[in-house]
């Protein structure tokens, strides 16, 4: 899908309309715990400074629910933000109407305003016409940064574009190039790593994948569902009972469609989900009674490794295990450490995937460690997202 770039647009003293995923981590004192998010756009902030554009930056933060309840205001972020650039950055007290048009009004090229939460009203969610038309009022174009979000059709991330020229900026670049790399013109094995707890989670990325990966590698608590679609006993491990259709299904596709698709052959075993809970190895034939499978085991993580080490393009979305507790995080840490030395273009997407990468200190050694949890899941989906979407449907003039 081609999108407008910000490099394409012209924004030298303009008004541009940055819509942000700043929804960021707080602290009990209201301080930004993690400033990620914030980093991460960092390098269109400071592009559209020193074209000299008047820089309006738009963000949601938690789950205000359409009212304006201080422990969502976006100050510490503006103050973070503030801090990260060493320059003023003022906070507009609503994104709309006069106190918005007040703060915006009389900006020089290199000022910054951060406008309040969008969520402060609830037209933002329903992507109201009249809404999405009052932000555009503050600006002359839009820029969308903000790839977490791309998958809502919101006033800031999608209407919004009814009335401005949008491009895309560079950190929504960033994602959209890799993610389309690896699923459309990847260099092959096409590697896909898949796990997290549940098969219901992730049935339609690997519908998707199947197709176009060469390798599939199941881990965490969906394998479960795979073995008892196969009429293994797992014991109490998370099985979906209801879901046993749908991996038979996705199995048999895989080996229609010539899908090398792979199972664990041993796993952690626990008497209980919890810290410091008993623990044994089986192989996946050996489940006893009354124990829940919590990681994959050595052999497993061996054998992926090597699958691993032979790819030339790999996606990982979803743990191999409970990696919140340090006896069942091996499994998981093994392939994170497999797929950071990889000789290969690496994509780890997915909210708690993306965790235990940074658990790690591996992020740097990932080509690209997606933004957005549930974004990248519905670009692995296959799906259209809206806020991407809506960058391409208005081509804007070309410098
Ligand atoms: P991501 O956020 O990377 O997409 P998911 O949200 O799909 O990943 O899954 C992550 C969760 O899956 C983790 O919290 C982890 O504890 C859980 N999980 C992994 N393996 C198991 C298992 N065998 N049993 C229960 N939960 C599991
Ligand atoms: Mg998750």
């Amino acid at each position: 899908m081609e999108v407008s770039s910000v490099k394409d647009i012209d924004v030298r003293g303009k008004r541009v309309f940055l819509r942000v995923d700043f929804n960021t981590p707080l602290d009990e004192q209201n301080n930004v715990s993690d400033d990620t998010k914030i980093r991460a756009s960092l390098p269109t902030i400071n592009y559209l400074l020193e074209q000299g554009a008047k820089v309006i930056i738009a963000s949601h933060l938690g789950r205000p629910k359409g009212q304006f309840k201080p422990e969502f205001s976006l100050k510490p972020v503006a103050e973070r933000l503030m801090q990260l650039l060493n320059r003023p950055v003022k906070l507009a007290e609503d994104c709309i109407g006069e106190k918005a048009l007040k703060a915006v009004a009389g900006m020089q090229p290199g000022d910054i305003v951060m406008l309040e939460n969008v969520r402060f009203h609830e037209e933002e969610t329903k992507n109201d016409p009249s809404f999405a038309r009052q932000l555009a009022q503050l600006a002359d174009v839009y820029v969308n940064d903000a790839f977490g979000t791309a998958h809502r059709a919101h006033a800031s991330t999608a209407g919004i574009t009814e009335y401005l020229p949008g491009a895309a900026g560079f950190l929504m670049e960033k994602e959209i190039n890799y993610m389309s790399k690896a699923l459309e013109s990847p260099e092959r094995p096409l590697l896909a790593i898949i796990g997290g707890s549940k098969v219901s989670d992730k049935i339609l990325v690997l519908e998707n994948l199947i197709g176009k990966v060469d390798t599939i590698l199941i881990g965490g608590g969906m394998a479960n569902t795979f073995f008892r679609a196969m009429g293994y006993s797992m014991g109490n491990s998370l099985v979906e009972e209801d879901k046993l259709d749908v991996a038979k299904n996705t199995m048999d596709k895989a080996r229609a469609a010539g899908v090398k698709f792979m199972l664990p052959v041993d796993l952690m075993m626990a008497d209980k989900i919890e810290k410091n809970a008993r623990h044994q190895l089986v192989p996946v034939d050996k489940v006893p009674d009354g124990w829940a499978a919590v990681d994959i085991g050595p052999k497993t993580a061996e054998l992926y490794g090597r699958e691993i080490a032979r790819a030339k393009t790999i996606i990982w979305n979803g743990p191999m295990g409970v990696f919140e507790i340090d006896d069942f995080a091996k499994g998981t840490n093994y392939i994170a450490h497999a797929v950071a030395e990889a000789d290969a273009l690496t994509i780890v997407g997915g909210g708690q995937s993306v965790q235990a990468i940074r658990k790690l200190g591996l992020t740097d050694r990932i080509s690209h460690v997606s933004t957005g949890g549930g974004a990248s899941l519905e670009f692995l989906e296959g799906k259209e997202l809206p806020g991407i979407k809506a960058l391409e449907k208005k081509p804007v003039a070309v410098k």
